[in-house]
């Protein structure tokens, strides 16, 4: 089985020290990426840890295909102990960061410990492997993401592409806050931005020339390129938001923070709007597919990249907001402040919901800028909707504390059986029944039967987020399970196992925490919730309790884990 290489670098901030530690024995295990991490995460992190202090530990991770020139590679995962939902999350993002990293000579940079001084950590490959500098910036306090790419450029002579960076948000511990690379892409979910912000760590830059000796067998690495650099898709050009009409027309766009299942305006924001403003195309690094939506608005003033569908959900329809232009201001914000589109533009909309100002673009950016810095009512949202609907009259639109993602499990009953289930919460991104029950390959209705299917795509989206590939190459139908499996160099039966193991693993420390099946729940009623939740812990082999046994959890903690 192909999976990344080098060594993992453990920073510690409090005492200003790095150590390389040999994890050869995790990367044959787990592939890279998301289960790599995962599985350091989970034998390194106390189970009783403070998600906000100086023992949580924020993990960067690559995978083999990190070192391929295909397409739908451009991806790295990041993985900790959330804020926000108190339990393991992994999250994923693109633009050019991959190679810079792997060129740093490291498979996993590890961030533990809490610094008295804001720092910037610079990683460059030394000469006998990753080495690094560490750097106050009390300067860049309360900085907005492209201000510290300013910065990093005119001190350092590093662009974008070489950092991760957290903004206000992450400063602020908004439980909701986004790590940032490229200026414009997130690792968005579950709060990752404030863990690094707990940590007093502003940014961190990798450089230098290392070159793992990794092939991608091929083929089918350069027929996926090709099929990608030629393919005529319209999500090619208008992303991820090209099923926005199709997703409003299946009355599974959640519209007003739930009130609708579908917008009435959707014309106004949805693919076409946003193609309308796109003015050059954007991509990842290798990637011919090049999906990704720089927009921009002379009038307005505003330039940024997308917003993508999921945005066009939680700062559109959400909150009754029918001005693509609006949405593009938003979204260009959360990317600024460093925080979540998603969570931030549901929080949003129930504050919305609670002053009766929806469609109030303008409080709707107001709102934003206020969570960011936490002040007045921005306090209370930075908490995110589990924590503040009570204050504001609202009801709890939240799984497992995670805001929901937009397609509406009341709608497609096997995505909401997803979301119940999955570890992170109501993240579309774990399980991915939505696809299927789009199709018609699964009739939506229902969830009885679908457990096995669903302990089947969770499982292909850790291979996936572990590889590491883009969720749009399989989407779209380039990247395969058999192709994946020819990439990786294994059983496909064996990379599901790989699946298998991480989701137990995140379950297990999860556990650990505390959670078990009574948060495997929903906030509205979908058929036989409860019987098929059943029938899921049935396929994964765990409890009825939703427990996973200790016994069934193997420790792969390297050498050097002084927890
Ligand atoms: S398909 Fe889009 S998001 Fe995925 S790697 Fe390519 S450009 Fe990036």
């Amino acid at each position: 089985m192909l999976h990344a290489e080098g060594p993992m670098l453990t920073v510690d901030v409090g005492e200003r020290t790095a150590e390389r530690i040999d994890i050869d024995d995790v990367l044959e295990n787990t592939i890279g990426g998301r289960a790599a991490a995962t599985a350091l995460a989970h034998d390194r992190i106390p189970f009783d840890a403070d998600p906000l202090g100086p023992e949580n530990r924020a993990y960067l991770s690559t995978g083999p295909m990190q070192m391929s020139q295909m397409s739908f590679t451009g991806r790295m995962n990041m993985t900790g102990l959330s804020p926000l939902t108190d339990g393991l999350v992994s999250t994923n993002a693109g633009g050019y960061l991959s190679r810079n990293f792997t060129g740093a000579g490291l498979s996993v940079l590890e961030v533990t410990g809490q610094s008295d001084e804001l720092l910037a950590i610079h990683v460059t490959d030394g000469p006998d492997g990753p080495e690094v500098e560490f750097e106050e910036v009390p300067e860049l306090e309360g900085a907005e993401v492209s201000r510290v790419s300013g910065y990093m450029d005119t001190h350092h002579d590093l662009g974008p592409e070489n950092c991760i960076t957290i903004g206000p948000a992450g400063e602020n511990l908004v439980r909701f806050a986004s790590v940032m690379t490229f200026d414009n892409r997130a690792f968005g979910r579950g709060g990752i931005g404030a863990v690094l912000g707990s940590k007093n760590v502003k940014c961190v830059t990798f450089e230098g020339d290392s070159s793992p000796d990794i092939e991608i067998p091929d083929p089918p690495a350069m027929d996926v390129h090709r099929e990608a650099a030629t393919s005529d898709d319209l999500f090619r050009r208008q992303g991820t938001t090209s099923a926005t009409e199709f997703i409003n027309d299946n009355f599974s766009l959640p519209t007003r923070y739930f009130d609708d299942y579908r917008f009435e305006r959707i014309e106004n924001i949805g693919g076409d709007a946003v193609e309308g403003k796109k003015y050059k195309k954007g991509a990842c690094s290798q990637c011919a597919y090049a999906c990704k939506l720089p927009t921009k608005d002379e009038i307005r003033g505003v330039e940024t990249e997308g917003p993508e569908f999921e945005t066009v959900y939680s700062f559109g329809t959400s909150q009754g907001v029918d001005d693509i232009v609006d949405v593009m201001i938003s979204n260009d914000l959360c990317d600024e402040l460093g925080m979540d589109t998603i969570s931030a533009g549901v929080t949003v909309a129930a504050y919305l919901k609670s002053e009766d100002e929806f469609g109030n673009a303008e409080l709707a950016h107001e709102t934003v800028e206020k969570i960011a810095h936490r002040e007045g009512i921005g306090d209370s949202l930075a908490e995110g909707v589990d924590r503040c609907h009570e204050d504001l009259g609202v009801d709890n639109y939240t799984v497992k504390g995670m805001e929901f993602a937009a397609h509406d499990g009341r709608t497609l009953h096997g995505q909401g059986l997803s979301y119940a289930v999955a570890n992170r919460g109501a993240d579309h991104m774990y399980g991915g029944m939505l696809g299927l029950e789009y199709a018609g390959e699964v009739d939506p209705e229902g969830t009885l039967g679908k457990a096995e299917t669903l302990a089947g795509l969770e499982n292909h989206n850790v291979i996936r987020d572990s590889g590491i590939v883009c969720a749009f190459g399989g989407e779209q139908g380039y990247l395969t399970e058999e192709r994946v499996a020819q990439l990786l160099d294994a059983d496909y039966e064996r990379l599901q196992e790989v699946g298998a193991r991480t989701v137990a693993r995140e379950r297990h420390f999860n556990n650990k925490r505390g959670k078990d099946v009574v948060d495997d729940d929903l906030p509205y009623e979908i058929p036989d919730l409860a019987e098929a939740v059943q029938e899921y812990y049935e396929a994964r082999g765990w409890s009825e309790d939703g427990t996973v046994p200790d016994a069934s959890v193997n420790s792969v903690a390297p050498a050097g884990a002084d927890d």
